[in-house]
């Protein structure tokens, strides 16, 4: 595979460090933006009118603001915001986003369980969560501001005191399911992706063959996509890795790390199956 952006662009310590919200992709009708947030990505996607995808953390909201704000892009010219899953580091930013406009959010139909009817949700183990360190290089504690902390208590977060009450201060407007469509933007296919949790979706572009695949699978700091070992439901996620691969994927654009080109997506799936994790990301 290509990386979209290589190593170095993090690690050599040129300006390219402070460079949080990056150009990824151009074609006539729209352009992909990557935010780097402190440990996770967002991604703004359009031309005239706008999608967001993962909101991410506070901080992530006020530099896609700052990203309208340079580009001279109306605040109104952010249409829908969604959220690969409903996870605090994914939907952290989206209350902030309601400061200075007001998109449609779109979130998977499984989150109405959780928000309308305060069902407890299901967090992984943390013994999946310490298979991770092939991320850790990529994390940029920089960016962190420290209203980002407020996430922590989150719906969506493992350390709310009580995670049966997810009341949200916001609306969800539109709940998605399997084979719908980014609402305002209907060449963007919603896939549900259950595994890494149960509300877990991919957004794929047949098209230009652009896949945000969340945290389903994730790439390590050196661009080596991997399906997430931390997850709720291991069978779920192999199936929903053996769909995926039936895609044409030339971009997959992580939820954490490095976006990257061409992956192979047979080899994600057959590593994950045999359970090589270690040696996958290794060799
Ligand atoms: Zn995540």
């Amino acid at each position: 595979m290509n990386l979209i952006f290589s190593p170095g662009d993090i690690y050599d310590g040129r300006d390219v460090k402070k460079v949080m919200v990056e150009e990824i992709f151009s074609c006539a009708s729209f352009k992909i933006w990557r935010v780097k947030g402190i440990f996770q990505n967002t991604y703004i996607v359009g031309k005239k009118r706008f999608f967001v995808v993962d909101p991410g953390v506070p901080s992530s909201a006020g530099l896609i603001k700052k990203f309208l704000e340079d580009t001279k892009l109306p605040f109104e010219s952010l249409h829908t915001v969604i959220a690969t899953h409903f996870h605090m580091d994914h939907i952290g930013g989206i209350k902030t986003l309601f400061s200075f406009c007001d998109p449609l959010v779109a979130l998977h139909t499984q989150v109405r369980r959780y928000i309308n009817h305060n069902e407890p949700q299901q967090f992984p183990p943390l013994s999946g969560f310490l298979k991770l360190w092939p991320l850790v290089p990529a994390l940029e504690w920089h960016h962190m501001g420290v209203r980002d902390l407020s996430i922590l208590f989150m719906p969506g977060s493992p350390y709310r005191p009580d995670k049966s009450k997810n009341a949200l201060d916001f609306n969800v407007d539109v709940f998605l399911k399997d084979g719908a469509r980014v609402p305002g933007f209907n060449k963007w296919q919603i896939i549900h992706t259950p595994g890494h949790s149960f509300d877990s979706l991919c957004v794929y572009n047949s098209e230009h063959g652009i896949l945000f695949t969340g945290d389903t699978i994730l790439t390590t700091y050196r661009g080596e996509p991997f399906a997430n070992p931390f997850h709720v439901d291991e069978s779920a996620l192999k199936k929903s890795l053996e769909r995926l691969t039936r895609l044409k994927v030339s971009f997959l654009l992580p939820g954490h790390s490095i976006p990257v080109k061409n992956p192979n997506m047979l080899r994600i799936l057959n590593a994950f199956t045999h359970g090589n994790f270690n040696k996958f990301v290794s060799d």
